[in-house]
């Protein structure tokens, strides 16, 4: 079972896709290190999908270590912690990666890091207390997407729920944080998993492995060796793995269908880290304060897995792993779905799983040159789409053929650009062309 048949939901002529990429993860064997406290951080109300969080404490405000700093405004948002014991020195705006503003806690740390003292493990006994707990976790999903965790854990159908997925196939290039999160935290991954299946009533669970990661998959096998609803499922090292759909397919031959969330076809998936942090979070009632990053990249003097307190700026991060030369690109996140940086004073959020600093050489732009018509781009989509006819489109303006051409179920790996030997900006352009197509109202269609 592969990629051959993700396809059949595009709608599309495709039979192929995804790539065979480097996989850099030469931080794979690297223990986690702790970040020394930063002068300041900067706690962002913008750390997951939904409504950003209002600020619920004041310039002056003692806090500690869990204090609650962000309050979420609806149900889809998710509350926000201190991750360290001090001063809040301000609250102010700033202007993100996405060029939109966002408001900020800034918190001087006094050095104690002490937990606040209301803290405590929650009472969990049944369904409503599980969801309850999360939703004072701060947790999000931590893959990248943000998700609160509290609501995507009850979706409508639970009662069809038959699988609980762990999505640990970590299929970016460099980061390597997922790995680590299986080999030093075996138990309390289980721990989570227990609990998502014991209160969510799931009867079975695969933990979802790429194959480059053997230390991870052999740990995992021996540990849920006794718990016969817990299976390890190793999947080929193929990019982008990882993604929802994709890994939906390869693990279970379950297709979700267009424009429909993955919970019609049976199953809820969360994130390896997500999962532990609510082991944690059950076990200890200390909410998401920090976050393991990898900190990689060919301008990186000592590249490391680093655990930092949420807020920490770019910079702090940069500085402590120290810098061949000035990098020319920061990326958040992976090279192939991270977003780059235009300043190192933004802080890590929740849901980062790494900082990449690149040399000129590596981060140079090449040079933009007319479309060959080789068709790589339509053989490396994971989606069956056709990106040149989509850039075609785009390019003329002929946006009523994004509908056709099904652009909206694009999931911006990046695999379009990085195989065009024209070196076209294609991934923005199906980034550009989905937005379009969504502020017509069309897509998404069965
Ligand atoms: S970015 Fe979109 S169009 Fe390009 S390969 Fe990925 S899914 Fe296909
Ligand atoms: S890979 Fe690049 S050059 Fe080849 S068809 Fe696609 S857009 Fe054109």
């Amino acid at each position: 079972m592969g990629f051959s048949d993700v396809f059949k939901y595009a709608g599309t002529r495709q039979k192929t896709g995804g790539l065979k990429i480097r996989h850099h993860k030469d931080t794979a064997n690297f223990p986690t290190e702790y970040l020394p406290l930063p002068e300041q951080v900067v706690i962002s109300m913008v750390q997951h999908t939904g409504a950003p969080c209002v600020p619920c404490v004041e310039k002056g405000d003692h806090v500690y270590v869990g204090t609650m700093v962000g309050k979420a405004p609806t149900a889809m948002s998710m509350h926000i912690f201190s991750s360290v014991s001090g001063t809040v020195s301000g609250i102010e705006r700033i202007f993100h990666k996405a060029g939109m503003g966002e408001t900020i806690v800034i918190v001087k740390p006094d050095g104690l890091q002490e937990p606040d003292p209301s803290i405590k493990p929650p009472e969990v006994h049944d369904f409503t207390s599980f969801v309850d707990a999360l939703s004072m976790s701060g947790i999000v999903g931590l893959g990248g997407a943000g998700f609160p965790t509290d609501i995507k854990v009850q979706p409508k159908n639970l009662p069809d729920i038959d699988t609980l997925l762990i999505n640990g196939a970590e299929c970016e290039p460099y980061l390597t944080t997922d790995n680590r999160e299986f080999l030093e935290h075996p138990d309390t991954i289980l721990y989570g998993i227990d609990a998502c299946l014991k209160y969510l009533d799931i009867p079975k669970c695969l933990i979802c492995i790429e194959d480059n990661k053997e230390a991870a998959i052999d740990l995992m096998t021996k540990k849920a060796a006794s718990d016969d609803r817990i299976d390890v499922c190793v999947l080929q090292s193929r990019y982008p793995q990882g993604a929802q759909n994709i890994l939906i397919k390869n693990a279970t031959g379950r297709i979700v269908p267009r424009g429909a969330r993955h919970t019609v076809v049976g199953v809820i998936m969360l994130n390896v880290t997500t999962v532990s942090s609510i082991g944690k979070y059950l076990q200890t009632g200390m909410p998401l304060v920090s976050k393991r990053l990898t900190v990689a990249g060919d301008a990186i003097e000592n590249p490391k897995n680093l655990e930092v307190p949420i807020g920490t700026q770019i910079k702090d991060v940069l500085n402590y792993c120290g810098l061949k030369e000035d990098p020319k690109k920061v990326i958040l996140g992976g090279p192939m779905m991270g977003v780059a940086q235009f300043r190192t004073d933004y802080p890590i959020v929740r849901q980062n799983n790494g900082v990449l600093a690149f040399s000129e050489k590596l981060a140079k732009t090449p040079e933009i040159t007319p479309c060959i018509h080789c068709g790589r781009c339509i053989s490396a989509c994971p989606m069956g789409l056709s990106p040149v006819e989509i850039g075609m489109a785009f390019e003329r303006y002929e946006f009523d053929k994004f509908e056709g051409l099904n652009v909206d179920i694009c999931i911006g790996c990046g695999c379009c650009s990085y195989v065009c030997p024209a070196k076209r900006p294609l991934t923005e352009v199906m980034t550009l062309s989905k937005g379009i197509l969504k502020k017509s109202g069309k897509g998404g269609k069965k």
